[in-house]
């Protein structure tokens, strides 16, 4: 849908080779700049002449945005690592495997070689309307495209949804809220750390934005604790093409068993609303549980509690259902069946 046109609009380049100097830019250019890290997401706007940054913050020159390191208590990884990195790192596949299955199925390879873990729980919403640069409640209008009865809105929300029902497409990011995982943004009044689930945002929140960044800010890492390290992990991303696609939902859970029993566990999932949601209720009522279909089959239901459909995507109530049921119960041949 989006009419693609040769030239991009002109703007200033800067490509600092410290944080401090990114920062510095950022600031002096407020809403004017845009921070560039892989640029899959940065040059579709860019091409499509939909947004028009007056100066464009690379960030591909700075090395201490890059690698993972070894941390008191887990590991860091740069924002600007790559997802190729990520997946391939001895680390990663050994304790978080958890966030190497989940980079591994972002994209096809190129774009993991060229994409950042920065950059993809960055990304912006992919509805087609707001992409081709539809003036919608995303972009700042007063209307939804995507939320009438002809709308396409076979990818949209079924949860949380507050007049855009828009989904955030990453695949890391529900790995990461699984993780507990903290990520720092440096804003012009200092450094914040938050919690993996603070740092998106919903349309209730604000419309405009899928995550707490603001002009002058800069995502700089990622921790991961060791709290789950080693854990029993599950990871399953639902797509229209396996050979690449966004998620139409994807599931990511930790778990910590003792015997059979669920001793700990985090769970969340991604492309069911317009933040990965951390499904509280579902931990709270497996805990302490075995592990077995039936426990699967409860989680399952709990999960979609309160889910909406669109005109075109009822489809995703079952299909949230069964992937919670399976990252909780364990994949048996009847939880594949049913
Ligand atoms: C064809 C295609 C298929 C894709 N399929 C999938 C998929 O299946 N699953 C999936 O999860 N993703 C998918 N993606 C997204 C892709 O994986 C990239 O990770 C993502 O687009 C952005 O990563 P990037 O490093 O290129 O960042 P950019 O495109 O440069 O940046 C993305 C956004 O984040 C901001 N940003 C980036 N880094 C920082 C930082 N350090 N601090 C502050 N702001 C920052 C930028 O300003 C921009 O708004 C796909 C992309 C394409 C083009
Ligand atoms: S779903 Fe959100 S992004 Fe898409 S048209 Fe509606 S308001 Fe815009």
């Amino acid at each position: 849908m989006a009419v693609i046109r040769d030239v991009m609009p002109a703007f200033q380049l800067f490509q600092p080779t410290s944080i401090a100097d990114a920062q510095k830019l950022l600031e002096q250019h407020g809403h004017e700049a845009w921070v560039m890290a892989g640029g899959l997401d940065s040059f579709d706007w860019l091409k499509d002449r939909i947004k028009k940054p007056k100066a464009l913050v690379d960030l591909s020159g700075i090395e201490e945005l890059k690698g993972v390191r070894a941390t008191n208590n887990g590991i860091e990884i740069g924002a600007m690592t790559t997802l190729t990195e990520v997946v391939r790192h001895p680390v990663v596949k050994e304790k978080y495997g958890l966030l190497a299955q989940a980079a591994e199925l972002v994209a096809s390879p190129q774009i993991r070689n060229q994409g950042t873990l920065g950059g993809n729980v960055s990304q912006d919403a992919r509805c087609w309307y707001y992409r081709a640069g539809w003036p919608c409640y995303r972009a700042g209008g007063n209307i939804c495209y995507a939320d009438t009865p002809v709308g396409r809105n076979r990818e949209h929300a079924i949860l949380h949804a507050e007049r855009c029902v828009a989904v955030n497409p990453s695949d890391t990011a529900p790995a990461l809220v699984a993780l507990d995982a903290r990520f720092v943004v440096q804003t012009p009044t200092g450094e914040r750390v938050v919690d993996a689930e603070d740092y998106f945002v919903g349309p209730d929140i604000d419309i405009t934005r899928m995550n707490i960044l603001q002009p002058g800010y800069l995502l700089t890492a990622i921790r991961i604790p060791s709290t789950w390290a080693g854990a029993q992990f599950y990871f399953e991303k639902v797509r229209d093409r396996n050979v690449w696609d966004f998620p139409l939902m994807n599931v990511a859970s930790a778990m910590v068993l003792s015997g059979d029993r669920i001793e700990r566990i985090r769970i969340a999932v991604n492309a069911a609303a317009a933040r990965p949601l951390r499904l509280k209720a579902v931990e709270d009522a497996v805990r302490g549980q075995s592990r077995t279909a039936a426990t699967g089959e409860i989680a399952g239901k709990l999960a979609v509690q309160g889910a909406v459909p669109l005109q075109f995507n009822g489809y995703k109530i079952p299909l949230m259902r069964n992937l919670v049921k399976r990252a909780i119960g364990g994949v048996q041949e009847a939880a594949w069946a049913s």
